[in-house]
């Protein structure tokens, strides 16, 4: 395993041949017969934002179960909350999951398709005395709720006869009277020491479209009146969700029990996934976005799926990772480098590498004759033979790294210098004879080299060493780019602690390269290309504001992990 991954807080990581707490309690229930052996799981989505990188983690945790089982998976969106959700939400998490490989085949349900079953459901529990209609408001009923070390008080109306709730619910759904008038409440404990269980709301009236249902309904289910309930009608046998719902498992469990539903599902809680230089809450993405700290909910700087396809991840690299954190019961921050390693490692296996200036400087070869050009040959991916090579122009004027020359160079300093020789990648040795500046500003403009003919391909005959090696790009050959480099998001590991989120945002998260040098090979590719400009990191066509002959490069990655760094100061680990 490499140093990453040991250093990672991955917490709970699992060995591959170790099975997780998860999958230990499905095969117990498989070998105990229980729901006839069968599976079914589902991922279930608040259609109110876009898809996150924690919910990646439930998405591959939860499709890969069903796989791995023989069992079944669906995708079932919980769309009770009118106000906030949108098709445009729907639209975006059905591409996104289906971009990862997760396979809900024609499963696709929506907890407005069981609003009719959910409402002939909560007059069950009113005829049995189980629910009543309540007229206390919003305010009243948090006071009336009571605190954690004292019982709540009954509702006035909690005794409301059945034939009166019955007729005050009809009438609510009918839309005849304004929000806030009345509440459905289940009738449980007002002493319950979960406070969830003290007559918790199941209906609230919104005089709200929906999108699915439009203007249908008058009222609208609870998330928690809506979810158990549809996981049983699917006939879901293991429900896994994150931890925070643990506190609702009793009411869960005492609507399964008093309904009478056709199957009883299993609720199985896991630690949501954090990650460092993040924040993961859709209020919070939701906030950046409407706010215009990033340009979009697929902008490639946000945890978003949508965003990190943008900035050159691979689904295969967000499932690697994810099952590389594995599953745990207590909440840990995974460090985002994990992340990046995926990535890293997977682009080292595959990407071609290519040559890119992004701070060009201009370099005349004075040996080499003006109209003169050859083609090098170049190796596409030394990590893999079977990538062949591509042939490369060289001429008398080329680009390289403005960084790569230093006037006043300190001796270690191995790139180009007045008098220095330096081998550029694949081609030739060069050395700098004289440095041309700008009159007015001193600024260096131009170097004039010479080339020794002898080294084509990268080695001197004569056996003589150089210790640097520049990658460069012919000055009349070159496509010029837009280069966006990318950096967290945020500058502290924990953004949320310590006063608002926004303030700890990176101001130095996005540098636009307007006119980066490319080697000609690159051209013509797309949208989705993938590949590493040497020594710079791995970069990805933008899937959206490339033009046809005009790609814009997002830097997915930098080659090396900053672990090293970090372990040198003293603060990894
Ligand atoms: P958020 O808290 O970001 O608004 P959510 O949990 O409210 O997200 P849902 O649409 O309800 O968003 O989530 C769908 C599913 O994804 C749920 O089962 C939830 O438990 C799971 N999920 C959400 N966030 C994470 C996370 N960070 N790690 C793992 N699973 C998650
Ligand atoms: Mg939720």
């Amino acid at each position: 395993m490499n140093d990453e991954l040991r250093n990672a807080d991955a917490g709970s990581a699992q060995d591959s041949e170790s099975v997780d707490f998860i999958r230990a309690i499905i095969k117990d229930d498989i070998a105990a017969g229980r729901n006839g052996g069968r599976v079914h799981t589902r991922f279930p989505p608040e259609p109110n934002g876009y898809l996150h990188i924690g919910h990646a983690k439930s998405i591959v945790l939860n499709s890969s179960i069903a796989r791995e089982f023989g069992g079944k998976f669906n995708l079932r969106f919980d769309d009770t909350n009118p106000e906030k959700e949108d098709v445009e939400y729907v639209e975006s998490i059905k591409e996104d999951m289906r971009w990862l490989g997760a396979d809900w085949e024609d499963r696709e349900f929506y907890a407005s398709d069981y609003f009719d079953q959910l409402y002939a459901w909560a007059q069950h529990l009113v005829r049995e005395g189980k629910a009543y209609v309540c007229s206390l408001n919003e305010q009243e009923i948090r006071e009336y709720r009571g605190t954690v070390t004292e019982p709540g008080r009954p509702s006035p109306d909690r005794d409301r006869p059945a034939a009166e709730s019955l007729d005050l619910l009809e009438r609510m759904k009918q839309g005849e009277f304004p929000e806030g008038a009345y509440t459905l409440r289940a009738k449980i404990d007002m002493a319950h020491p979960n406070m969830k269980m003290r007559d918790p709301l199941l209906y609230r009236i919104r005089h709200i479209r929906h999108h699915r249902t439009g203007d249908t309904w008058h009222i609208y289910p609870m998330y928690d009146f809506a979810h158990g309930q549809s996981d049983a009608i699917e006939g879901i046998t293991h429900s896994i969700c994150t931890l925070e719902f643990e506190v609702n498992r009793p009411l869960y469990d005492w609507f399964i029990e008093n309904l009478p539903v056709p199957h009883k599902p299993r609720q199985i809680e896991f630690a949501r996934l954090n990650l460092t230089y993040t924040v993961m809450s859709k209020r919070k993405l939701l906030q950046l976005v409407t706010e215009g700290h990033v340009t979009g909910w697929d902008d490639p700087r946000m945890p978003t799926i949508s965003g990190l396809r943008r900035l050159g991840y691979t689904a295969s690299s967000i499932r690697t990772f994810c099952d590389r954190i594995g599953v745990a019961k207590r909440d840990s921050t995974v460090d985002l480098d994990l992340l990046k390693w995926a990535i890293r490692e997977e682009m080292n296996r595959t990407a071609p590498r290519v040559m890119a200036v992004l701070r060009p400087l201009k370099v005349v070869i004075t040996n080499y004759p003006e109209d003169a050009e050859e083609m090098i040959a170049c190796v596409n991916n030394p990590e893999d033979p079977s990538a062949g090579t591509r042939d490369v122009p060289f001429c008398r004027e080329l680009w390289i790294e403005r960084d790569d020359f230093r006037e006043e160079a300190p001796r270690k300093f191995f790139r180009l210098k007045p008098g220095a020789e330096v081998r550029l990648k694949h081609a030739y040795f060069i050395t700098c004879d004289e440095v041309i500046k700008d009159p007015d500003t001193g600024e260096v403009v131009e170097l004039r080299c010479t080339y020794d003919p002898e080294t084509r391909g990268g080695d001197a005959p004569d056996g003589r060493k150089v210790r640097g090696t520049l990658h460069w790009v012919s000055a009349r050959h070159a496509v010029t780019a837009e280069v966006r480099l990318y950096d967290n998001l945020f500058r502290e590991p924990f953004p949320e602690e310590g006063g608002s989120f926004l303030d700890n945002l990176n101001p130095d998260s996005l540098e636009v390269i307007p006119d980066a040098k490319l080697e000609p090979s690159l051209a013509g590719v797309g949208p989705g290309y993938r590949c590493q400009f040497l020594r710079l990191g791995y970069f990805c066509v933008d899937g959206k504001d490339s033009r046809p002959g005009a790609p814009v490069f997002n830097r997915t990655v930098t080659l090396k992990d900053t672990w090293a760094k970090l372990e040198a100061k003293g603060k990894a680990g």
